[in-house]
């Protein structure tokens, strides 16, 4: 389910609440946590001759944001129960050919996101850097 919920500068127009309660009903948390991996990888489908289609290794950084609703604790999310789902994860691709890695047959930036994404609860998006000035995000629509 997708909550549209209009951005505070475009309500400029309406009297701001003065009841807390109302503000927090119309916000979204969000909290993130960030991993890192090392990993060899090719892209089998660039043509000869480009250099990604060698196999070589990137230091990889991994940046997860889950939304939710507070829970009783004040948790979107436990830090500790969102290390439970993403550290097998990451155990998966560490210090691995990530072409060997089920579903990673072509293991663009763009494309590890997305396999992060499809296996974290609740996660709205993951952002993979290869290095330092490259990277990809895929979000939930
Ligand atoms: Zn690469």
């Amino acid at each position: 389910m997708t909550t549209h919920v209009k951005p505070a500068h475009l309500e400029s127009s309406t009297p701001a609440s003065t009841e807390p309660t109302s503000q927090a009903s119309k916000s979204v948390t969000r909290i993130g946590r960030t991993y890192r991996f090392e990993s060899a990888h090719h892209l089998p489908l660039l043509p000869e001759g480009h250099k990604c289609k060698n196999v070589h290794g990137h230091n990889y950084r991994v940046e997860v944001i889950v939304s939710g609703a507070l829970d009783a604790r004040g948790f979107v999310m436990d830090f500790a129960e969102i290390d439970a789902e993403i550290l097998p994860l990451i155990r998966k691709v560490d210090h691995r050919l990530l072409n060997d890695v089920e579903g990673l047959e072509n293991p663009t930036a763009e494309i590890i996101a997305t396999w992060f994404l499809q296996r974290i609860t609740g996660c709205q998006s993951v952002r993979v850097y290869e290095n330092d000035d490259c990277w990809a995000e895929v979000k939930i629509a």
